[in-house]
């Protein structure tokens, strides 16, 4: 159900739940401040409790309402990135709700970067609390279509358009005395960010980089340290996904699926050889890939075949976070010797 701003800010005030555009995904919102409306948020999503939740605020000045401390480190990030897809975990003040937190002592704070939600977080002067508007585990939706197909009619949703970057935010933490890490990979990457800091991560360091090094090499599967919510099966469409790290094992797989009488589409990053049947194919391009990924992903599920074939990108730094999605969405087939 689609409704107009106005609408929208006077049910958020009722402590109803409504879908929001970001420019990362949609977010399904509630007051950051009222416990049953959170509660909504995890029934709807059939979310576990102990997954913390992102507090969208409406400027930078609203984040120390929050937090018990803002080190120099968070406020370099947040000037150079906010509004835009990068969340910051810090130390929470003792109101903050323990449903919004997941239990934690941090909170996740950010400013996201879409003209509609920012209209919103203004105009209503609420902070909401915005896991993507989907259902746990499944696919995270980018348009209002794929809102309406996986969570139903019901949910009232503002119409912002197709989202811009297309996947979630990277998430940093920071702690009290400034020292930080990123939890999850997003478009701006680690490398970007200890360059804003004149800083590497601890993660950076142990690969023993030097502060030239601008490639932080990844590979699937040690790309993501442990954090709470973050599930190695996430982002998955319905149909079983298979990753390929290489060309080749893909369309021996494919045709080995045709023999076998089983029905697959396929997803492909760049020029090369095609499998036969359905294929998608995204530009060589990590930011155009990310932007693109979960609309893909969306359109070959809705196919309803039996498996989805998807080639990964090379495990190189720009790719981190298109490879963090896609190893948590399917498993990789190793190539029979
Ligand atoms: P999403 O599921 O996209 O809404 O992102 C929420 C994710 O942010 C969670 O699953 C956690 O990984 C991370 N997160 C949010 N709040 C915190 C927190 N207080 N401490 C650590 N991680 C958090
Ligand atoms: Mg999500």
């Amino acid at each position: 159900m689609r409704i107009s701003l106005e609408q929208a800010i006077v049910r958020l005030k009722q402590g109803e739940v409504v879908a929001i555009p970001t420019e990362t995904v949609y977010g399904l919102a509630a007051d950051a401040t009222n416990d049953s409306a959170l509660k909504k948020i995890f029934e709807i999503k059939q979310r576990p409790a102990d997954h913390p939740l992102i507090v969208h605020i409406g400027d930078i000045n609203q984040a120390e309402n929050w937090v018990t401390c803002f080190p120099e480190t968070a406020r370099k990030l947040v000037e150079r990135y906010w509004p835009g897809p990068l969340t910051i975990v810090l130390p929470a003040k003792e109101h903050v709700s323990r449903v919004v937190r997941g239990g934690e002592s941090t909170v996740a704070l950010r400013v996201p970067n879409h003209p509609v939600t920012l209209a919103l977080l203004q105009q209503s002067a609420l902070s909401l609390a915005a896991p993507s508007a989907n259902l746990f585990t499944q696919l995270s939706p980018t348009t209002v279509e794929h809102v309406e197909k996986g969570l139903g009619d019901v949910i009232p949703v503002l119409d912002g358009g197709a989202c811009q970057v297309g996947i979630e935010s990277t998430i940093v933490n920071v702690t009290a005395s400034g020292q930080w890490q990123v939890l999850r990979p997003g478009v701006i990457s680690e490398a970007e960010i200890a360059e804003v800091l004149n800083q590497l991560s601890p993660h950076q360091l142990k690969l023993g980089q030097n502060q030239k090094v601008q490639k932080v090499p990844a590979t699937v599967g040690e790309l993501a340290p442990r954090v709470p919510g973050q599930h190695a099966l996430h982002y998955s469409p319905r149909t079983p996904l298979l990753l390929f790290k290489e060309r080749d094992a893909l369309i021996q797989c494919s045709k080995a699926l045709t023999e076998a009488h089983l029905t697959y589409a396929t997803l492909l990053i760049g020029e090369g050889l095609q499998p036969q049947g359905k294929v998608i194919s995204l530009p060589n391009q990590p930011d155009k890939v990310a932007a693109q990924l979960y609309d893909a992903l969306h359109r070959l599920d809705a196919l309803k075949l039996d498996r989805l074939l998807v080639a990964l990108p090379p495990a190189q730094a720009e790719w981190v976070a298109v490879n963090d999605r896609l190893s948590r969405a399917g498993t990789i087939e190793q190539v029979q010797a």
